[in-house]
């Protein structure tokens, strides 16, 4: 049975994709022609799962609009299976699906798994298909961690290793706790043992992921000293993280970042709001003040890390003056780009109680602001690089400039470049020749 993952949202879910891949493919309990094959091709596929996210509104309706399409795909061949599994599955569960609840949404979806349900996921699919009964499973397991499991990566270069699921914080503003569920960290010699191998299959950038991985926690190994250990695996050649949150990012974690050669000078650190008041109002649990220290420790430690923000617009009750202290201070900061949103509201979130939101109108033209003046820093920033020598991981050719290579410097910043295509999944030396909007062009430089 081949089937298709469809993945939207964070990078959580793209390594989330690749560990169902590797549950479906792996398992053995099938008659051979029953077994299930991946493929990228729709037409091809007996089984199609939507592996969603219900961080913005947004991204939901992205989704069902998608899930409509496939549906008339369906009508024409009643053999084909539609599941959805991730945040949007654990959020709604059986709602999804009409003929198991009135107030559903697509009578035509066959299953839904929440986020700790994959490793049924084979089953799930196996009774669907069998009985012609639409399933739901969406209780959150807390020992699930998906241990002893590697992914499929569908990715050719680079490494997503999750190291931590769910999360504990709260934010007043975030659905994520209660799609993801509570914090647990994957054990250290089983992140080690999956970056290792990664790296000797060719994957030389790894990113470490969780939700908050400045409080991973594995027995006395905390975050720190697990980058320490990845940055001493032979195989890799980069490492990442994402996302870390201000108020546990430690002096310890700077430390250990400026003195591991692998370890990227770039950090995504999420600010949110610039106000003490609203930071508070969504429960961040750190200070402006806090914060930008936080950026100058880093700074001083490495000069030329790039920082990289998301930023929320017109949260409820933000005055003129509180958003003031949000624009005054990534003007201050300068980072070199930033995810801006204007707030929208997440149902079953605490900030819904907040009687006092900003018109739209309002929030919009906040966000359109913020967006204006990065424009500008963003693009100075891309600049300055002109002139300097950089590392480029070569991905693939440019998509929008076919006769151009593509990769990505130390400090994550996309630079074409002209190049022979044997260069790709290389390491090369770029002199930055120019900056056009967010990509760096570059000439390629002989090595000594
Ligand atoms: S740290 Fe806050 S914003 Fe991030 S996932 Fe957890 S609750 Fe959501």
């Amino acid at each position: 049975m081949k089937f298709i993952i469809e993945t939207y949202g964070c990078q959580m879910n793209v390594a989330d994709s690749e560990l169902i891949i590797s549950i479906l493919e792996n398992y053995k309990s099938l008659q051979p022609e029953e077994m299930f094959e991946y493929t990228e091709d729709i037409n091809q596929a007996q089984i199609i799962i939507f592996n969603t996210c219900s961080v913005r509104e947004n991204a939901e309706r992205r989704v069902l609009g998608r899930i409509s399409n496939e549906i008339s795909r369906k009508q024409r061949d009643r053999s084909i299976l539609i599941g959805v599994v991730g945040c949007m599955a654990q959020r709604l569960g059986e709602k999804l699906n009409l003929k198991s609840n009135k107030r559903g949404i697509y009578p035509q979806i066959d299953f839904v798994a929440g986020v700790d349900q994959y490793e049924k996921l084979p089953e799930i699919i196996q009774e669907c298909k069998k009985k012609h009964k639409f399933i739901a499973q969406t209780t959150f397991n807390y020992d699930e961690n998906y241990t002893d499991l590697l992914p499929s990566r569908t990715n050719k270069l680079n490494a997503f290793v999750t190291i931590m699921r769910g999360c504990n914080n709260f934010c007043t503003y975030c659905i994520v706790p209660y799609t993801r569920g509570r914090e647990r960290s994957r054990p250290v010699e089983e992140i080690l043992k999956e970056i290792k191998q990664a790296g000797e299959e060719g994957y030389y950038d790894v990113t470490l992921l969780g939700q908050n991985v400045n409080s991973y926690r594995y027995e006395d190994i905390n975050f720190p000293k697990l980058l320490q250990r990845a940055n001493q695996i032979d195989s890799i050649k980069r490492l990442r993280f994402i996302t870390s949150h201000p108020k546990d990012l430690s002096d310890e974690l700077i430390e250990v970042m400026a003195n591991s050669e692998k370890v990227c000078e770039h950090i995504h650190l999420p600010v949110q709001s610039g106000n003490n008041e609203i930071l508070k109002r969504m429960n961040r649990n750190y200070t402006a003040e806090h914060y930008i220290s936080t950026i100058q420790k880093l700074r001083n430690a490495m000069p030329n890390i790039a920082i990289t923000t998301d930023v929320i617009a017109g949260f409820s009750g933000e005055t003129e003056e509180q958003f003031m202290d949000t624009f005054n201070l990534m003007k201050e900061i300068r980072y070199d780009f930033a995810y801006m949103f204007k707030y929208s509201e997440r149902s079953g979130t605490k900030a819904t109680e907040f009687k006092d939101s900003v018109p739209e109108k309002e929030r919009l033209a906040r966000l359109q602001r913020l967006i204006d003046q990065q424009t500008i820093i963003t693009t100075e920033k891309y600049k300055q690089k002109i002139g300097c020598v950089e590392e480029i991981y070569v991905e693939s050719f440019s998509r929008k400039n076919a006769n151009l290579l593509s990769g990505k410097t130390r400090d994550f910043k996309i630079t074409v470049f002209e190049g022979d295509e044997s260069l790709i999944h290389s390491f090369v030396k770029v002199k930055i020749i120019d900056a056009v909007g967010w990509t760096l062009k570059g000439k390629l430089i002989a090595d000594d």
